[in-house]
């Protein structure tokens, strides 16, 4: 207030003396109040240098008051934290102890050190309350918690045993009618559930960390306290960081948990990956063949699940499993709006690629976001795999396989992509796999092994093109470089980091209104499994006794040659040798 009045005053009697200067022919009494150019600019610095001045004694005055009602806040939290522990033990711990309701091993599960936090507590809450006793411009707070960080262990031993505690309360209340009645009459008589009592000393360490952060922000950095609190903060981050990522680990297994009981088909062992973290769920429109159908998806720190709502199905809430995309490797890219296609951004992997729309901008940048950040970590996290690999393989580099192509949607194209053929119901629409076109039968007539499906697949005749003239370049160097070989073989077989390679290899491209015709017969024809034969007419299959049928045709190629399908096993024999008189294809 007193602030302003002076900035006030000097502001009016500058600007009376300005007009007076510019007038020029006022009367000669009031020239005597003419200010010259440098006494103005006098006044201007004194005016900045006391707003300045009182401005920081204004904010110290608020600093200091926020480091009052911070303190005090400390103390009474303490107190009421004390009270939900004091109730822990004397109302259930104690008693239950007495009643013999259960063994010692089983209240140790559920107790867990609990008494030991309440004697921390109690000990805090003194401390704390003669600090606020005699609390001045002087006092400090972080002395007392820096007392209290070599206890911070008790806590993390504490979140540790949490989900056990849980479970163990459950399972034993609905074993033994006896402890539930008494569960229930503590319930009735203080309206606080045990387990939301036992959570407290989870949720004190984050409000610890929050009310200190604030407390140093408030503190001057000369006063005494500055220093205190910064090192009891340090003490108090550490396990604030623990107890959010086993809080956040122990959701995410519950997350899953509810997954497997909401999802039916195909499903992948969700548990196969320690310490899988749930990220996100939603419906999202995903760009299909024909239409957008709506799809819910489920991120997790390493994979996209995706699967179809069943409607009016027994079960709430059940879903069918489509999918379960590797996200290693995997990026987005924002797909500007159009009409139809608004809020899109695209999902490419090196399994399946596709466009997903979201409800709307937000919706949208949640999304976007949630994936990249994954992505990044993800990257992160395995970073070393990609570096460390055979001669040093470039992290872009990983086995040289693009990610799978986004499918043109089946109306965006009439007549086949790479020639002039209308598309009909006998001249069917077919998908390259390795770039996505839209082309006719004849223009995909040809299969070609891809690194990223690690299958053979349809490709187009310009893929086929590519494909085969890169091969023929790479044999070229490789017979140039004979040392090289070995290198590039192992490099080819790299398979999936985590595993999960084999989510993408399901037999029906899922979302698929109508698929694409039978693959044509890949050329040269595939690799028959281990003891079987490649005759699959049943009719013509030799009877008992007779020679076994000749080997099969070889994998790929008819000269020997390293083996590119990534899943195949590293023990087993690179290539099959020709037949004997088999034609050339
Ligand atoms: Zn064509
Ligand atoms: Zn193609």
């Amino acid at each position: 207030m007193m602030n302003q009045e002076i900035d006030l005053n000097l502001t009016l009697s500058l600007g009376e003396s300005v007009n007076v200067g510019m007038g020029g022919g006022e009367p000669e009494r009031e020239k005597e109040r003419e200010w010259t150019e440098e006494e103005i600019q006098k006044i201007v610095i004194i005016q900045r240098a006391i707003k300045r001045y009182l401005e920081r004694f204004e904010k110290k005055i608020d600093r200091r008051r926020t480091r009052d009602a911070i303190a005090m806040e400390l103390y009474e939290t303490e107190k009421s934290y004390g009270k939900s522990l004091n109730s822990i033990i004397n109302r259930y711990y104690g008693p239950m102890e007495e009643n013999k309701f259960l063994s010692k091993n089983s209240l140790n599960t559920i107790f867990m050190n609990v008494t030991q936090i309440f004697e921390l507590n109690l000990e805090m809450t003194s401390k704390l309350q003669l600090k606020i006793g005699e609390w001045g411009k002087y006092s400090t707070i972080g002395d007392i918690f820096l007392y209290m960080t070599p206890y911070l262990a008790l806590y993390k031993d504490y979140c540790g045993g949490y989900h056990h505690s849980i479970s163990k309360l459950e399972e034993k209340r609905d074993a033994y009618p006896k402890l539930s009645q008494f569960l229930d009459q503590n319930f009735m008589e203080t309206g606080v559930q045990l387990a939301s009592l036992l959570i407290q000393p989870i949720q004190r360490i984050p409000r610890y960390k929050l009310l200190l952060e604030q407390m140093l922000k408030n503190t001057e950095e000369d006063h005494k306290d500055h220093e205190l609190v910064a090192k009891a903060l340090e003490g108090i981050e550490g396990v604030a960081t623990y107890v959010n990522e086993s809080v956040r680990e122990r959701q995410s297994m519950e997350k899953i948990l509810e997954l497997k009981k909401k999802l039916t088909g195909d499903v992948p062992n969700l548990f196969l990956v320690e310490k899988r973290i749930f990220h996100i769920e939603g419906v999202l429109g995903k760009v299909c063949r024909k239409t957008t159908k709506n799809r819910t998806f489920f991120l997790f720190s390493d994979i996209l699940i995706y699967a179809v709502k069943m409607e009016n199905s027994p079960i709430a809430e059940q879903y069918k499993f489509h999918r379960a995309i590797d996200l290693f490797k995997a990026s987005i890219i924002d797909v500007p709006d159009k009409p139809g296609m608004e809020h899109g951004f695209q999902l490419l992997s090196k399994t399946k690629s596709f466009t997903l729309l979201a409800e709307n901008f937000i919706d949208k940048q949640k999304w976007m976001g949630a994936i990249r950040t994954v992505i990044n970590d993800y990257r992160e996290r395995h970073g070393d795999c990609s570096t460390s690999g055979v001669g040093g393989t470039q992290d872009d580099e990983d086995d040289g396989s693009a990610p799978a192509p986004v499918w043109i949607p089946d109306g965006d194209a009439k007549t086949c992509m790479l020639c002039p053929v209308k598309f009909t119901t006998f001249n069917r629409r077919h998908h390259c796999r390795r770039c996505g076109k839209l082309v006719c039968g004849a223009c995909s007539g040809k299969s070609y092994h891809l690194e990223n499906l690690g299958k053979t697949a349809r490709v187009c005749d310009n893929c086929y093109t590519e494909l085969s003239g890169e091969e023929k370049e790479r044999d070229k160097s490789m017979a140039s470089f004979p040392n090289d070989s070995k290198k590039d073989k192992s490099k080819r077989q790299t398979t999936s980091v985590t595993g999960l390679s084999f989510f993408g290899k399901k037999k029906r491209d899922d979302d698929d209104d109508s698929p694409d015709s039978p693959p044509p017969s890949p050329r040269p024809p595939p690799l028959a499994p281990p003891g079987m034969s490649n005759n699959t007419n049943p009719g013509a299959s030799p009877p008992p006794g007779a020679p076994p049928p000749p080997p099969p045709p070889p994998a790929k190629r008819n000269k020997p040659g390293p083996v590119r399908n990534t899943s195949f096993p590293s023990n087993a024999p690179p290539s099959r040798p020709p037949p004997p008189g088999s034609a050339p294809t």
